[in-house]
This record gives C-alpha cells, sequence and structure tokens, in this order.
C-alpha cells in the first residue's frame, strides 16, 4: 500500500520553526515506528505572497485537494498588516478551509497536569480534563446572507445573516456523533432554540442524527448556559457540537482552562475521500507570533499535538497518536517547559529545538 501523505505548509514567523520539530518527529516514526509518511512542503500566507503575489498559489491548493492530510504553521505578520485584504496572509487559510469544504473544526481541550498551574481555573476543576469542541466551520452568521452596511433614514445599520441548511448541521453532527463513539459517548448540542429559530432547527436535526447513534448519550445546552457551564464544571462536558459563531466563543473560553496557546492543537475536517477518510487540514491555533520569530523560544507543543490529530484522524494510526500525546505530557511532567509555561515556575527555559529533543527521547523511552 502507498505511503500516507502529508502537504506541509510552514507558513509564517515562528510556523517553520515549530515545524521543523514535527518534521524530526515524522522521521522518528519512519525510523523506529516503520510508520512511513509521504512529506510535501509547500508555501502559504505571506511567505507564498513573497514568492507568488497571491497567500495561496494554485497549485498549492490542487496539492492540498489530492494529499491525505495538510499541515499548516501559521500565517501572518506585521510586514503583511499593508497589504490589500484580497492578498493578505489569512486569505490563504481561508482559501484552504472553504475549498476543501472543511465543515467540522475540531478544537481539543485537555489539560495537561502539569500545567494545571496555569488555568485560569482552580486545579481541582481542569486537572484530567478532556474535552472536544466540535465548531460548524463553513456556514452560520459568518456567511450568511444578506450582509453588510448601508444607510437607512440616515443612520447606519450593520446587517449579518444567521443562516443554516439542514444539510449543513446534520453533516456537522455526523462528524460530532462519531467523535463522541470513540471517546465517552456523551454528546452536549449547544444553540440558542430559545430565541433563534435557527437554533430550534440545529436542535431538532441534532436530534434526528441521534437516532443513528443511540449509543451516545445527548444533550442540548443553550450556548449562553454553555459556557456558563464550562467555566463552572467543565469536566461534565465529553464532545461539544455547536455553530460557527458560538463555536468561535466557546472555544476559546476552552483554550482558557488549559493554559497556554502554545500547548492547543486543532484540526478541520471535510466529506470523506475515495480512502475514507475525510479531508483534513491540522494547525496549531496560535499565529505567527512575530514577537518572538526567530528566536528559537516557540513552543512547538501544539504543532506536535496537530499531528498527533492527524496520526488519529488521517492516518488511522490512534496508537502512535497516543504514544506522541503521552510523551508531551511525559516532558511536561519532568519540567522541560518552553518560555510562555514558565511564568509560574521559574527556571530555565527550553528552546524550541530542546523541546523537540526531550519529546523525541520520551518517544524513544516508550518504546
Ligand atoms: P499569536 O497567537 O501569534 O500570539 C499571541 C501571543 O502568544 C504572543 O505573545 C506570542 O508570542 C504567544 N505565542 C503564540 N504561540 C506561541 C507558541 N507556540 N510558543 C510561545 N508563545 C506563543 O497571535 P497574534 O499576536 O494576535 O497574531 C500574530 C499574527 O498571527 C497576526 O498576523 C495574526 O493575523 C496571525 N494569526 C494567524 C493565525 C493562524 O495562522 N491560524 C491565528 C491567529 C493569528
Amino acid at each position: 500500500m502507498a505511503n500516507p501523505s502529508l502537504l506541509i505548509l510552514a507558513g509564517d514567523g515562528i510556523g517553520p520553526e515549530v515545524m521543523s520539530e514535527v518534521k524530526r518527529i515524522i522521521t522518528w516514526l519512519g525510523d523506529k515506528r516503520d510508520l512511513h509518511i509521504d512529506v510535501e512542503e509547500d508555501l502559504v500566507g505571506g511567505a507564498a505572497y513573497d514568492v507568488h503575489g497571491t497567500p495561496l498559489a494554485d497549485s498549492t491548493m490542487a496539492r492540498a485537494q489530492e494529499v491525505d492530510a495538510v499541515l499548516l504553521g501559521a500565517v501572518g505578520g506585521p510586514k503583511y498588516d499593508v497589504l490589500d485584504f484580497s492578498v493578505k496572509p489569512e486569505r490563504g487559510l481561508l482559501r484552504l478551509r472553504k475549498e476543501m469544504d472543511l465543515y467540522a473544526n475540531l478544537r481539543p481541550a485537555q489539560c495537561f497536569d502539569a500545567l494545571a498551574d496555569f488555568s485560569s481555573l482552580k486545579k481541582d476543576l481542569v486537572s484530567g480534563l478532556d474535552i472536544l469542541i466540535v465548531r460548524e466551520l463553513t456556514s452560520g452568521v459568518y456567511f450568511g446572507e444578506p450582509r453588510g452596511i448601508h444607510e437607512e433614514n440616515g443612520t447606519r445599520v450593520g446587517i449579518n445573516t444567521q443562516r443554516y441548511t439542514e444539510h449543513e448541521i446534520e453533516r456537522g453532527a455526523r462528524a460530532a456523533f462519531e467523535l463522541a463513539m470513540k471517546r465517552d459517548k456523551k454528546l452536549c448540542s449547544m444553540e440558542k432554540a430559545n430565541v433563534m429559530e435557527s437554533g430550534i432547527l440545529w436542535r431538532d436535526v441534532v436530534t434526528e442524527v441521534h437516532a443513528d447513534y443511540p449509543e451516545v448519550e445527548l444533550s442540548h445546552m443553550y450556548a449562553d448556559n454553555g459556557a456558563m457551564q464550562l467555566v463552572r464544571a467543565p469536566k461534565q462536558f465529553d464532545v461539544i457540537y455547536t455553530d460557527n459563531l458560538f463555536g468561535d466563543i466557546l472555544s476559546d473560553c476552552a483554550a482558557m482552562l488549559t493554559g497556554s496557546l502554545g500547548m492547543l492543537p486543532s484540526a478541520s475536517l471535510g466529506a470523506p475521500m475515495a480512502n475514507g477518510r475525510p479531508k483534513a487540514m491540522y494547525e496549531p491555533v496560535h499565529g505567527s507570533a512575530p514577537d518572538i520569530a526567530g528566536t528559537g523560544k516557540a513552543n512547538p507543543c501544539a504543532c506536535i499535538l496537530s499531528l498527533a490529530m492527524a496520526l488519529r484522524y488521517s492516518y488511522d494510526a490512534g496508537v502512535e497518536a497516543t504514544r506522541l500525546e503521552n510523551a508531551v505530557e511525559t516532558v511536561l511532567a519532568q519540567g522541560v517547559r518552553t518560555g510562555d509555561l514558565m511564568q509560574k515556575t521559574g527556571g530555565k527555559a527550553a528552546s524550541t529545538a530542546e523541546m523537540g529533543d526531550a519529546i523525541i527521547a520520551a518517544l524513544t523511552a516508550s518504546l
């Protein structure tokens, strides 16, 4: 069988720095676990603009459609802030999400015990936390028409429209139920059915899809209560499924439960390809961190944990995904920290490469 394929788009700022550590782990997987991934690399964001005058070349887009998975570093930076909106680095990222039709955005919020002190909540509320937010990514109020700003009776009016079709709600719900089946079989759907018609439809469709997943315990919650519950007792949740707008807010809220931006991976999944696996793009949640780019201070864990998600969801290599997550946990428990994880612990910060060294050593020790 052909090796699985991966298109690496390291991007800008700290993107290439954290991606270097990911590439070392991919080499380790080939050498030590006989898991060979065919890696191609290309440009995205400002790096692509510098060469092609566009943040994503058509040829790169075409390859992204063909490979088993895309792993993206980060895009953007002050140098590109002056560019026209149509060629800003972020447009490259949006084009990938749109043309690959990546409708389910997975944001895990997992609290590593060694970092529980970094959470904005009390340690016992977050210790052992492991929740997954599935956010619908390609529809809802960020895309709905009509939209715009116009003048009515001498005053300006801003308009956005929340619009969801049954199909859009259903395919995301299926992704969320499938994920719940692989976890603790609990799904909480969040909307505002009390005040929004789109919320009533959301609740109806999720309930209908539930008939195909009777083993999963389904609950419904108004999204505002969901926000409250996330900071009151986050461990009550396993998988949360919600719309684009609420998901944007709730996933950032959940992110703070775990401490640092440098630790947060994400995945965006689309429809199944011919091999049965979903179209997929994996990326750390953080941006290009221009304030520390080029200094060797970046935490590579978010990007490394994004690779772990790719192993699990695109390469059917759940065992290796868990091994990699455990290696990150081991290294943190050993007290190895990049600067972003140091505020409360003191001591000497590990560089990006030293963090990579420690994770590879922990992987090797796990054999
Ligand atoms: P950012 O995530 O780049 O940085 C926020 C803060 O967190 C900075 O102080 C940074 O040093 C720190 N940080 C982020 N990742 C880190 C890591 N791995 N290790 C250590 N510290 C880390 O967000 P920002 O400063 O708002 O944006 C910077 C640029 O990135 C902008 O051009 C923005 O548009 C872009 N951006 C891109 C993405 C993406 O590519 N998905 C996401 C967010 C922002």
